[in-house]
């Protein structure tokens, strides 16, 4: 796309906008409806996008991407009404005969930058949440999502005109060239140092931004969990999309007396959910593209395989992976996974686990087996994180009443029910003065209190 067509794509943008056409609830429900219907009408046709991109099964689309995203749109349509409605509030005692009111407005046009592993649901929850609050959205899919690009593209354009919603596709230089435009809002999903990168473009323009992104997200196992079902939960988080999950446990942290008696039931708990060979199974997601591939198979050297370890170069496939005697300094634990290979670390104090996690960057996710309360306190009272959950992986993303989102290099800001709508909200505060009586005081000249008008 031209830079002229870009910038008259904008311009279409904030016209539309400014005509106050998506202000009232009735047109915000009736957009949300209809994407509603377009998702019906087109589910089959997402769940073919999401498998020629990454081999997701029909399941796991939509467990994962299409439920998500109707849950989200039911919970959002639900609570509108509510959420729009401007609150009144007290006011203090020194501005008596005054109101109060937080008014919900819109920023005006959002711009939504959306990541390859949840090709789908990274795309369109954000795009509730802008058009719940009244905003025109640029969306930008992942390039490396072929056909779910060209599906929303295809099937966000069949309900909206551009000037409403538009799907700009391209890699990162047509996000860059997005990113230099005159946009109210911002909303990044991806990786860390491209979460720079973004929060750099937006500070030329002082735009405010939402940057949703990843890093290392440790998965404490305490000696007195619950071990077989803590292996299933972890192997289910870690091996879902074949570990391409933001929140997916990165790594374990196993106490040393229960290490290896969570080891086999890990290997059972993936041949539960993936048969015993899931290199074939056609329910068992691939890796994204070649240069992925060769990043995690480099991985492989680490520490000593505990199970699976088995590639498919053509097919991009890596088994689920145990790397036993996994350590710091090994190159695994350098980095963000993002892929099939779950590390394990052992300690013995869970205080040590506290300091491990505090000395590094602040993880997106944390996730704790144990079925102490103290142990609990310990970890969720002292470790600054995301979010997560205590006896389970990844299921905190998935309810509305929870906001996502991360801290520090994990990311800022929160999306989801109705911290979507508040995330593309300015709350504007206004204060209605009375007119039937001033207060002579505040002026610097007056000696007198109340004057009546
Ligand atoms: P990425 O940062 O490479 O790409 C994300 C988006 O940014 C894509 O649309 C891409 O085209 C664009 N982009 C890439 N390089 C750019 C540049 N130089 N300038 C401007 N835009 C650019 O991330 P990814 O590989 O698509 O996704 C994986 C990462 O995203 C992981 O780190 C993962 O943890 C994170 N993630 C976070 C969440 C979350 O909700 N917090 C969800 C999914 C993924």
């Amino acid at each position: 796309m031209s830079n002229d067509t870009m910038s008259s794509l904008i311009q279409k943008q904030k016209h539309f906008y400014k005509s106050g056409i998506t202000r009232p609830l009735a047109y915000r429900l009736e957009q949300l409806k209809k994407l509603r219907d377009a998702l019906t009408a087109n589910e089959k046709r997402i769940i073919e996008a999401l498998n020629n991109d990454l081999n997701k099964s029909e399941f796991e689309a939509f467990s994962t991407e299409i439920g998500i995203v109707y849950e989200e749109l039911a919970f959002t349509l639900k609570h509108l009404r509510r959420w729009m409605a401007p609150k009144r509030v007290r006011t203090a005692l020194t501005h008596i005969g005054s109101r109060g009111r937080i008014i919900p407005e819109p920023y005006g046009t959002a711009l939504i930058i959306a990541p390859w592993n949840y090709p789908f649901q990274l795309a369109v929850s954000p795009l509730i949440g802008a058009l719940a609050a009244g905003n025109t959205a640029l969306l930008k899919p992942s390039e490396l999502t072929p056909a779910t690009s060209a599906l929303l593209a295809d099937m966000l354009g069949g309900i909206y005109g551009e000037e409403y919603v538009a799907v700009v596709q391209g890699g990162p230089d047509v996000s860059q060239e997005l990113l230099a435009q005159p946009v109210d809002y911002i909303f990044f999903t991806g990786s860390v140092n491209v979460g720079k990168i973004v929060m750099q473009a937006a500070a030329e323009g002082l735009i405010p931004l939402t940057l949703e992104l990843g890093g290392k997200s440790p998965c404490i196992v305490h000696e007195d969990a619950e071990l077989k079902l803590a292996a299933r939960r972890i192997a289910f988080g870690k091996f879902t999309n074949a570990g391409q999950t933001c929140i997916a446990p990165d790594y374990v942290l196993a106490h040393r007396s229960i290490k290896n008696k969570l080891i086999p039931h890990l290997r059972e708990a993936i041949r539960e959910l993936y048969g015993p060979d899931p290199l074939f199974n056609p329910s068992y997601g691939r890796i994204v593209s070649e240069k992925h591939f060769k990043r995690l198979v480099s991985f492989l050297g680490n520490g000593s395989i505990a199970a699976g370890g088995r590639t498919d170069p053509d097919r991009l496939r890596i088994e689920p992976t145990l790397l036993d005697q996994a350590t710091w300094d090994m190159p695994v634990m350098q980095e963000e996974i993002f892929g099939p290979i779950l590390p394990i670390l052992e300690y013995d104090d869970i205080q040590e686990t506290v300091d491990m996690i505090n000395a590094r960057p602040k993880p997106l996710a944390l996730y704790l087996f144990t079925r102490d309360a103290g142990t609990e306190k310990a970890v969720v009272g002292s470790v600054s994180y995301g979010g997560g959950c205590v006896n389970d992986t990844l299921m905190h993303i998935a309810t509305p009443y929870l906001p996502f989102g991360g801290v520090g290099e994990s990311g800022m800001g929160a999306y989801h029910g109705k911290g979507s709508f508040d995330t593309f909200t300015h709350y504007k505060s206004v204060l209605k003065q009375t007119t039937r009586f001033d207060i002579a005081f505040r002026y610097p000249s007056s000696k007198n209190g109340l004057k009546l008008l």
